[in-house]
Parts: C-alpha cells; sequence; structure tokens
C-alpha cells in the first residue's frame, strides 16, 4: 500500500536517473530504484538488452545484482524508470503487457526541451493510474 502513495526522490538521485537516460538516447534507458516506504535511496541505471526507442528489457544479470544489493543493504525495489524518448508520457501498451512488477512504481520519464520530466505510475498490468513524484532532498 505504502509504495501507492508514490515516490520520493531527492534531486541528486534524480539527476543520475536523467543523466543515465540522456546517454542512453536515442534508445530508451531504464533502472531500477532502491529504498524504503517510497523514497528512494538507491539509483541503478541498467542496460536495455533491446537497444530500441520504443522498449525496453533489462539485461537479467544487472538486474540480479542490484537485487542483491538493494537486499544486503536493507532495502526494496521501489521503482523502476525508464524513458520514452519519443513518448508518450505515460505507460505504453507494451509496458502494461509486459509489466512484470505490481508493487513497484514506474517511474516514466521524457526529454522535454533540454529538460528531462517524469511521472509515476501505478501498473497492474491491464491499466495504470498516476501517483505523485516528490523531487525532494532527504530529511526535508
Ligand atoms: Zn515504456
Amino acid at each position: 500500500m505504502v509504495a501507492m502513495d508514490g515516490l520520493t526522490i531527492s534531486p541528486l538521485q534524480w539527476e543520475t536517473v536523467y543523466r543515465h537516460l540522456e546517454a542512453c538516447l536515442p534508445e530508451e534507458g531504464c533502472g531500477l530504484l532502491g529504498g524504503r516506504h517510497g523514497r528512494v535511496m538507491a539509483v541503478w541505471p541498467v542496460t536495455n538488452a533491446l537497444h530500441s526507442s520504443v522498449r525496453f528489457r533489462m539485461v537479467p544479470e544487472e538486474q540480479l545484482k542490484a537485487f542483491l544489493w538493494f537486499e544486503q543493504h536493507e532495502m526494496e525495489l521501489v521503482g523502476i524508470f525508464h524513458s520514452h524518448p519519443n513518448g508518450p508520457c505515460h505507460p505504453s501498451g507494451t509496458d502494461l503487457a509486459q509489466f512484470a512488477y505490481p508493487d513497484v512504481v514506474s517511474l516514466i520519464c521524457w526529454p522535454a526541451e533540454g529538460n528531462w520530466e517524469a511521472k509515476g505510475f501505478w501498473m497492474d498490468g491491464k491499466s495504470y493510474h498516476e501517483v505523485p513524484v516528490m523531487i525532494m532532498a532527504e530529511g526535508t
């Protein structure tokens, strides 16, 4: 239930996210967010195995490494981020069909006039709804 409240990510973590996504252009970039109770504590960029501009699949070995690391640091998976270099600004049909993590926020990011923007979504395999994403330093 907690994750349904959305995600809180620090300005520095958000920068790590969009710099990775920027570096992946024109392909979709992706990665994992570890943390607790909707608060991001670690950003883990993952290689898009499909090297596509319209879909992504995380390299399984990198994903596994992230999951182990999160576990070792008493974090859980709180979010998955990926980019839509050419839109849309919400989950695509492919995202919905292939989404394998029912209990985390999907952070979808896109470049808008030189700036990166993001929205968080809760997906259940058939539909999605937006949840709040706050960019806020820890302890504020
Ligand atoms: Zn997508």
